[in-house]
């Protein structure tokens, strides 16, 4: 018979199915049916989040950011928590960092890494969510990604130079700036620089 039977064809789905989730629970006819609650408890979302998160991540390390370092030279060039934070994507604990309540009236934050202009001093604002908040940046200096890591969708922020991370950000949380945007940034990716406009001012006229 060439018509393959009924039975050979749910043979061949269960093969792909197991193949394809990897021997996870069995194919979801036989289990949406009897649990059709279970899925929503079931820890898919974090698994999954965790395999787009590493994919994403490598992604955005092997994107066309113009500094390209290997791990060794980031390790070289930053400090252990500067490493942990931008280039493995870590937090800082809260209230713990330096620009946390740092409200200078002018000057800029660089990326700790590499020295990328990302913010200026007039686009950080008081969240008192204990890291520095900005409702804005510097044009094209940030790059934004999704991240699903712990089951949240959340917006990645990296340096557009070197693929640094930063931390997150928020919108249409009410806070009243321009942007209603709140760009969550670690202390410890970014370097504020008062003085490099006034110097070049002070060049500039001599
Ligand atoms: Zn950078």
């Amino acid at each position: 018979m060439r018509i393959p039977s009924f039975t050979s064809i749910v043979h061949a789905f269960n093969s792909f199915a197991s193949f394809a989730t990897r021997s996870a629970p069995p194919p979801p006819f036989t289990v949406a049916s009897t649990r059709p609650l279970a899925r929503k408890s079931m820890p898919t979302i974090p698994f999954f989040g965790a395999l787009f998160s590493s994919g994403s991540s490598t992604s955005s390390q092997n994107m066309s950011h113009p500094v390209q370092k290997s791990k060794e030279e980031w390790q070289a060039i930053l400090n252990q928590e500067q490493f942990r934070i931008l280039r493995e994507k870590g937090t800082e604990a809260p209230f713990s960092g330096k620009y946390d309540k740092h409200y200078p009236s002018e000057g800029l934050y660089a990326c700790a890494g590499c020295g990328a202009p990302l913010y200026k001093a007039d686009h950080k604002f008081k969240s008192g969510c204990g890291w520095p908040a900005f409702f804005d940046a510097v044009p094209g200096a940030i790059t934004r990604h999704t991240d699903r890591t712990f089951g949240m969708e959340r917006t990645e922020i990296v340096c557009s130079n070197c693929g640094g991370h930063l931390g997150h950000v928020f919108k249409g949380e009410g806070y009243p700036t321009p942007t209603d945007e709140r760009h969550c940034v670690n202390s410890v990716s970014i370097k504020f620089d008062a003085g490099e406009g006034e110097g070049k001012k002070e060049e500039a006229k001599v």
